[in-house]
């Protein structure tokens, strides 16, 4: 059986120090953007608008321009450099709490816009970096450190379901959710990552994703728990799916 060689995505840094926590997706999520940024031979025009939460240490592990963001406003740092400098491929990289809840505005408006940008959004239905409280993305039952006895709608509200809402806005011309809790599920993450990053490259418009990832740390689960409460839970709240690519209407 011929031996398959992995080879390490030139932009992804490789002696650097591993900042999230053991098991965490987002190791997995930045690793596929550094192979999708190298496979379409960006590297040296790439700049990465940084979020605030545990997305922030992006920086740390692509061998890419970035900038760091107030809290939420990532969408909106990305459309001032992207207006600033049309040439360069400009990204952010965010968690739902960053994108969904403080900088909500800032991402439906780029996204009403037509900003010709793309956006990375991970979802682990919490607030990671400060310790699992609900966010906009916390699943209706479950437990977090600020909804004890679980999310309900009387007093909570709904989860917000990204994809299908920046499918909506007219500028959008790709928008898709996937999840990382299989290996075949990881290679769809990266076709979709690839995708929206093509329409940018492209001039059609945004590219969102929106990815499906474990917080094991906040969930109290080991890896392999926290995966299966992506694949039980997290995927019946929110379907996997590409919810718009105009490339496919022409
Ligand atoms: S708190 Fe959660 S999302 Fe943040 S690095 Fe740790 S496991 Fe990952």
């Amino acid at each position: 059986m011929a031996t398959q060689v992995f080879k390490i995505a030139d932009s992804f840094k490789k002696d650097v120090k591993y900042t999230f926590c053991p098991g965490c997706d987002h190791g997995v999520a930045v690793r596929l953007v550094a192979e999708v940024i190298d496979e379409l031979g960006i590297r040296e025009n790439a700049i990465v608008a940084a979020a605030i939460g545990c997305s922030v240490t992006i920086y740390d592990f692509l061998n890419i321009d970035a900038l760091e963001s107030p809290h939420g406003r990532a969408m909106a740092v990305a459309t001032g450099i992207k207006r600033a400098k049309p040439d360069k491929f400009v990204f952010t990289y965010q968690g739902d709490g960053d994108f969904a809840s403080i900088g909500w505005a800032e991402s439906m408006h780029a996204a009403l816009r037509g900003e010709k940008i793309s956006s990375i959004c991970i979802n682990n239905t919490t607030f990671g970096m400060t310790g699992g409280q609900l966010g906009p993305t916390t699943m209706m039952g479950q437990v977090t450190t600020t909804s004890p006895t679980g999310r309900n709608e009387a007093y909570y509200g709904y989860p917000i379901k990204m994809a299908e809402h920046m499918a909506l806005c007219d500028g959008v011309a790709f928008s898709a959710r996937v999840s990382l809790d299989s290996v075949a599920n990881i290679r769809k993450a990266k076709q979709a990552i690839k995708k929206a990053f093509e329409v940018q490259l492209q001039g059609l418009g945004l590219g969102f994703v929106e990815i499906l990832a474990g917080c094991p740390i906040n969930w109290r689960m080991t890896p392999e728990q926290a995966h299966d409460r992506v694949k039980n839970e997290m995927m019946q709240t929110f379907k996997p799916g590409i919810y718009k690519d105009i490339t496919a209407q022409q």
